[in-house]
């Protein structure tokens, strides 16, 4: 089924700005969609309507669940808070009881490779550990669509290599629904199996291209 719907979106923000013209998106369940453009074409607009932060001018965005999971370019800790405690975060959103966010958490953080740093503080954390521990919070809360806005950007080559291999694994293994911003279109085709492409002036999709994998994905 379908579980994100733009359906005639336009957005004009107070300043003037127009920065969505008239889209129409349909995202199945367990599509991979990469949403590429240049700067200022709208994709972070259509993103953030899409996990309901910013409402459309006119036409409708529609979730087809409340299980939505959120990670920006710059991953936002509790400093006061540990590794542990910060993933454990979205599951005491949650609400759920302490056996099982305790070990979801564990499972998230053995998954994203941050074993061993679980009491560690977030100032003692490097950009890439950092990013990871977001990860790992919004995988605690097992969420059915995740929306990314460029979450590799900040991190160096290597790190990003690892990350990308990481959610691709996880993709693989839970077969969640995900869009995500990127400004590297090598990332778009590596990660998704949509590549949405989006232009400027205003904002608008003017490509929409299926992704086949030469290699099995699992
Ligand atoms: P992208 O993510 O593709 O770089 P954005 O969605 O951030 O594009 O921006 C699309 C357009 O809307 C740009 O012209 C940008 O300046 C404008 N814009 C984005 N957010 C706001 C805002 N809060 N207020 C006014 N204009 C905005
Ligand atoms: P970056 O994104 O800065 O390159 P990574 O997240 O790739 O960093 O981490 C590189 C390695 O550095 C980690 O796997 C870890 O072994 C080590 N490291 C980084 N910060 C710490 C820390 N606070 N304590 C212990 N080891 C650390």
């Amino acid at each position: 089924g379908v579980v994100i719907s733009v359906s005639g979106v336009t957005k004009h923000f107070d300043s003037g700005t127009q920065a969505i013209a008239g889209v129409d998106l349909d995202v199945a369940q367990g599509d991979f969609v990469a949403l590429v453009g240049p700067s200022g074409c709208g994709k972070s607009t259509l993103l953030r309507m899409a996990a309901g932060l910013e409402r459309p001018t006119e036409g409708s965005v529609a979730l087809g669940t409340d299980s939505v999971g959120f990670i920006f370019q710059e991953p936002t800790l509790l400093p006061w808070r540990s590794v542990r405690a910060n993933v454990e975060l979205s599951a005491e959103l949650a609400r759920l009881p302490k056996a099982q966010r305790r070990s979801r958490a564990q499972r998230a953080i053995d998954a994203v490779g941050l074993g061993g740093f679980e009491s560690q503080l977030p100032r003692m954390l490097s950009g890439g550990m950092k990013m990871r521990t977001s990860l790992a919070r919004t995988l605690t809360s097992e969420p059915e669509v995740m929306l990314l806005d460029e979450p590799f950007g900040a991190l160096d080559e290597m790190t990003r290599l690892d990350m990308q291999t990481e959610l691709q694994r996880l993709y693989a293994e839970r077969r969640f629904t995900a869009m995500f911003i990127t400004h590297s279109v090598s990332e778009a085709v590596f990660l998704a199996n949509r590549v949405i492409v989006m232009s400027p002036r205003p904002g608008r999709i003017t490509a929409d291209i299926r992704v086949e994998f030469p290699y099995p994905r699992d």
